[in-house]
């Protein structure tokens, strides 16, 4: 098909031709990364239906369990594809998970017990553990079960402080939490194989000590994932990437047997553990949601590094940079003025299926000091798979940006975003 009549499309839907070429040109240097981020999500195919092969996935799988649901096939045989694909023991991957703060602070209190010390050797988690830690005061933390929590920041060009992990480590670090992705931090995301070395480190420390890795946005960067390279747990939820766009809600926990054993007598009850909790309607999903999730995962990938090269291109900074290799999928773009942060949110809406109608406008937030703008047009309430933006409205006016859950979205959507800045005069192309 001649590239004529894609842009005469795009023209119709909004994109004026500029905007287009703009981008093309960009594509055309990109085509190899793109080529090499295809064949990861072709590896991660493979290793997905090796793991439905093995477990033998049916229609039976997908019978609605109600009630108590024991004996609820369809749950029991994708937790076993889960442990089976991540290689852990066993595998929790429940709908009552409902998101991925819960599925980290159910692997942590399931797993730590009075008297104990978490340790996160990366720098400060995630912001909503700080409330699950009890860095924030709140009712049911860590810290009010008398649990302790110790940190050591990563070194100022972003290794790991191996001298500060080994002092901080004492007789009552029980569990070590390494979080793979920056999230909304301006660290380094770790790489699977920099997780490994610092396991090994920790372990040469502490054989017995438990390591969980927060993986959230992490899942199919890469073709290995943190329980290749030691660790004892791996977390995340569902409305990013291993649910592929598909699963409308959960969390899931892949790990050894105990640490699995212990999270599902907290998610339920002693004694009953992983024997109850019907995963109602939601089972087909969460399969054809892993299903489609390395194809999902490149789709966002390509989006970011999309973005990456042509902010970078016109002058901003973005984190990580456009060449950069990556280990998550999130996007940061900084703007240093409101207008740019807004105009880019505002293309991105204008972009997205649901609610493109819709102008988002920047709002106040619990816990942050500043309004915040968001751009999110998703089928999944909230999902950050879907391709969406946001970021506060303070210096240096950072729009963070995530997913797209298919290319051909990605692309258009960050097309939109530059059609914006365009349009408001915050860009000469
Ligand atoms: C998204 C995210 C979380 C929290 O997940 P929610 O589903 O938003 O509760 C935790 N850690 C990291 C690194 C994340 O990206």
């Amino acid at each position: 098909m001649d590239k004529e009549v894609l842009k005469s499309y795009y023209k119709h839907y909004g994109i004026d031709e500029d905007v287009f070429e703009f981008g093309e040109k960009i594509l055309d240097e990109l085509k190899e990364r793109f080529e090499n981020i295809d064949r990861i999500a072709e590896i991660n195919h493979l290793r997905v239906m090796e793991a439905f092969k093995n477990n033998r996935v049916d229609t039976e799988c997908f019978n609605i369990a109600t009630g108590y649901g024991y004996d609820d096939v369809g749950r029991d045989t994708l937790e076993k594809v889960y442990a089976d694909l991540f290689h852990g023991e066993d595998a929790l991957v429940r709908p009552q998970i409902t998101c991925g703060t819960h599925a980290l602070a159910l692997a942590l209190m399931s797993n730590l017990r009075p008297g104990d010390e978490l340790l996160s050797p990366v720098g400060k988690p995630y912001d909503t553990l700080e409330s699950v830690i009890g860095l924030r005061e709140c009712k049911g933390s860590l810290k009010e079960y008398g649990i302790t929590y110790s940190q050591v920041d990563l070194l100022p060009n972003g290794d790991f402080d191996y001298e500060g992990i080994k002092n901080a480590i004492n007789e009552r670090t029980k569990l070590v939490e390494i979080q793979r992705s920056k999230g909304y931090a301006t660290r380094p995301t770790l790489s699977v194989e920099r997780i490994g070395e610092l396991i090994k480190f920790i372990r040469g420390l502490k054989p017995d000590v438990i390591v969980m890795v927060d993986n959230c946005y992490g899942e199919f960067v890469e073709t290995i994932e943190p329980l290749d390279v030691g660790a004892d747990m791996m977390v995340g939820s569902l409305i990013k990437n291993l649910g592929g766009g598909i699963a409308p809600i959960g969390g899931y926990i892949v790990g050894t047997k105990e640490c699995i054993e212990n999270a599902a007598n907290r998610l339920t009850s002693p004694g009953l553990g992983k024997e109850v909790g019907a995963s109602l309607s939601t089972i087909k999903s969460f399969y054809q949601g892993l299903f489609f999730a390395p194809n999902v995962v490149a789709s966002a990938l390509k989006g970011a590094i999309f973005a990456a090269n042509i902010y970078e291109k016109l002058g901003f900074e973005v984190h990580p940079k456009a060449a950069d290799e990556r280990f998550d999928i999130i996007q940061a773009i900084t703007f240093h003025k409101p207008e740019g942060l807004i105009a880019f949110c505002e293309g991105i809406q204008a972009g997205a299926p649901i609610d493109s109608y819709v102008m988002p406008e920047p709002s106040d937030m619990p816990g942050y000091e500043s309004k915040v703008i968001m751009a999110a047009g998703a089928f999944n309430q909230g999902s950050s798979i879907e391709l969406s933006a946001d970021g506060p409205l303070r210096e240096p006016y950072t729009a963070f940006f995530q997913g797209g859950i298919t290319y051909q979205h990605a692309k258009q959507g960050i097309l939109m975003s530059l059609q914006k800045m365009k349009e408001k005069g915050l860009v000469k192309l």
